[in-house]
């Protein structure tokens, strides 16, 4: 992904842009939904690839003072996970995988393997809705209920990885008036997730990751100064379930996950694909599954020339013998649109 405008330019801006202090951003007429009353914000973090030696740079940097709730998306999968113990060396607040239906509290909580990680009136909901990106857990999700619970107390994280999972979420935190923060790309160890944030999100801050821990402090601090005086606002964020009238014209693409249809829907300059079932995919995601796609099915075709030459040798084997000419020559002609298929399958695409 091409960030599209003067990078050099954009990334030296964003270093040295101000916090925009918590509720200086309201947008004027949206429907008002408060965090709850007990939290002064939330943190969501998301990470994919390089994210384990990243979280422990990060995490270690937070105090057990830290009034906030920070929660952790790293692409994990349905395999079982190690992660919280893998990190709780590093953590001087407690740690643990999320749990459906529990109090959000102050503590690190880390969206278990195949659960999308919610936020929701004061709780944390796990869901097993859709994959997003072919992810879940996947950050979207998160930052789309941490921006409608809430608002402009939601502090958004997008670190190291692959792809562009969190771009979208993090536009949405964005829309509710929350706080990006993404990791410096040239820094990063995988850089395409926080440049693709940068180049589709209004980003705050664009830091190297050894102070990305000591600005969530300060800016959690600034909403416990504040309290309640900042009346929250929201932008409709919704469930990975969800559907709303947002959509686009249908798409003639459809779902790498379950072959459905999709629409196209616009997040600002991102584009998103949705099917009916509620899969969603960024551009850049949906183009490596249908390269994907295109490569399996030419693999898938590259099998079946190899069985039909087989079919076609034994079958001028066994005769009768009228038959053999015709066979062979099928399978003759079968072994030239294999070998044209090995050299169109060498193309790029
Ligand atoms: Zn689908």
């Amino acid at each position: 992904m091409s960030p599209g405008r003067d990078e050099q330019t954009t990334l030296s801006s964003l270093r040295e842009r101000p916090a925009p202090l918590p509720g200086t951003q309201a947008s004027a007429g949206q429907p008002v939904i408060g965090p709850p009353a007990a939290l002064p914000a939330v943190v969501v973090i998301g990470t994919s690839a390089g994210g384990l030696v990243a979280l422990r740079t990060l995490l270690v940097s937070l105090p057990c003072t830290l009034a906030a709730p920070v929660c952790v998306v790293q692409h994990l999968g349905r395999q079982p996970s190690l992660l919280p113990e893998l990190l709780a060396a590093h953590c001087v607040l407690p740690i643990r995988f999320a749990e459906d239906d529990t109090p959000l509290k102050p503590g690190i909580l880390v969206a278990p393997p195949d659960h999308h990680l919610l936020l929701d009136d004061g709780h944390v909901r796990l869901s097993r809705g859709p994959r997003e990106n072919f992810s879940r857990p996947s950050i979207n999700p998160t930052l789309r209920s941490a921006a409608q619970s809430f608002g402009r107390r939601a502090i958004g994280v997008i670190l190291t990885g692959r792809l562009d999972d969190g771009t979208a979420g993090l536009y949405d935190l964005k829309q509710a008036a929350g706080i990006a923060i993404v990791q410096d790309p040239e820094q990063a160890e995988y850089a395409e997730m926080p440049r693709s944030a940068l180049e589709h999100v209004p980003v705050d801050y664009c830091l190297p990751l050894e102070q990305i821990g000591p600005l969530l402090v300060r800016l959690v601090e600034q909403m416990v100064v504040r309290g309640g005086e900042d009346a929250p606002s929201s932008v409709r964020a919704e469930s990975p379930m969800d559907h709303d009238e947002r959509f686009d014209k249908p798409a003639a693409l459809t779902c790498p996950d379950c072959g459905g249809a999709t629409r196209a829907h616009r997040l600002g300059s991102l584009i998103e694909y949705r099917c009916h079932i509620g899969h969603r995919f960024s551009l850049e995601a949906l183009t490596t599954a249908q390269r994907n796609a295109l490569d399996e099915a030419g693999q898938r075709l590259l099998r079946s020339f190899g069985e039909w030459i087989g079919i076609c040798d034994l079958r001028a084997a066994a005769g009768p013998v009228a038959d053999q000419a015709e066979w062979s020559a099928a399978a003759a002609n079968a072994g030239q649109l294999r070998a044209l298929l090995i050299d169109l399958l060498d193309q790029p695409v």
